[in-house]
């Protein structure tokens, strides 16, 4: 046992490498239990197109629910669930969760509206997510180009060829791909030659100092005009104010979702949601 054998190695541990080895732990466990117990629900995100301001689709986005501590949110738990292997059962479970509301709100829209849902780099490199998602489209009934799956660059540049068979595979049905936090990697536009993708999706620091930094419009605007040269449709995340909306929309920008535009909320309200006007 590691107190008996290691009684010299143990000093070479920092108290508090133990202590956040310890929280680590812990946090797996409590997210174990959450799962068990039903604690993780999905929230949905509405994106809008620029142009005519309709709804296009939403974002999935995972919640805990804590009973004690309330909603905890993605940044704390993703990783710990990265680095368990849990994300896979939550990935699986987040994507059937998706595409069962979707189809809800298809009825419900008149229209073909996508939902779009992240997927982790340790799901992406499982190598079942095929099969996960062609059994979320049979049970659900949602249509392949109504699915959306969002990857961060680092997750498809970390085995960009593996990532590129396994991302043509899913195309070839019908499924969309958009890469996520695009902009935030540099080696972005290069790599968008090999990496089949429909989207990008521009990450919210650029979209944060749109009207504020020359450089950072600049970058927005010379990324739309790159996507759409390779007929990527571009959607910028994180629109907070009407400004920044009105300045990707001048821009050409097709799509965007934010605070502004609407909140991650619950499918059913959602589903109301389709019955708005258009944003004008
Ligand atoms: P993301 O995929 O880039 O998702 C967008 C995040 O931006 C969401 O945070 C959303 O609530 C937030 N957001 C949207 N509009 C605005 C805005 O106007 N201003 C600001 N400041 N933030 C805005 P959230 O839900 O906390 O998720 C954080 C990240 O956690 C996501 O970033 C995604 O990478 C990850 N995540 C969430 N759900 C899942 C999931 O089911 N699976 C996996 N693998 N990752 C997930
Ligand atoms: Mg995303
Ligand atoms: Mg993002
Ligand atoms: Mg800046």
């Amino acid at each position: 046992q590691a107190k008996v054998a290691g009684k010299n190695c143990y000093r070479f541990y920092s108290r508090a490498m133990d202590q956040a080895v310890e929280r680590r732990v812990q946090l797996e466990q409590e997210l174990r239990g959450a799962w068990e117990r039903g604690e993780l629900t999905v929230l949905y995100q509405p994106i809008f197109h620029l142009t005519d301001g309709r709804i296009t689709g939403a974002e999935a986005l995972l919640r805990w629910q804590h009973p004690r501590l309330g909603m905890v949110p993605p940044s704390v738990f993703i990783e710990v669930a990265e680095q368990s292997g849990l994300i896979e059962v939550l990935g699986r479970h987040v994507l059937e969760t998706a595409c069962h509301d979707a189809a809800q709100w298809s009825q419900a829209a008149g229209a073909k509206p996508f939902v779009s849902v992240n997927i982790s780099p340790r799901q992406l490199r499982s190598g079942e997510l095929p099969d996960v998602v062609g059994h979320s489209l049979k049970t659900s009934g949602l249509l392949p180009q109504q699915l959306h799956l969002e990857l961060t660059e680092t997750a498809v540049l970390s085995d960009e060829a593996q990532a590129s068979a396994l991302l043509s595979r899913v195309r070839a049905t019908g499924v969309k791909v958009w890469l996520d936090d695009f902009g935030t990697g540099f080696s972005g536009l290069s790599h968008l030659r090999r990496v089949p993708v429909d989207g990008v999706k521009i990450d919210r620091s650029f979209v944060a100092d749109v009207l504020r930094d020359p450089d950072d419009l600049a970058l927005t605007t010379a990324i739309i005009a790159m996507a759409h040269s390779l007929g990527i449709t571009v959607v910028a995340e994180g629109i907070e104010t009407e400004g920044q909306y009105a300045i990707l929309r001048e821009r050409g920008c097709d799509q965007g979702q934010g605070f502004w535009l609407g909140r991650p909320m619950s499918a059913d309200d959602l589903a109301r949601k389709f019955q708005d006007a258009p944003i004008s």
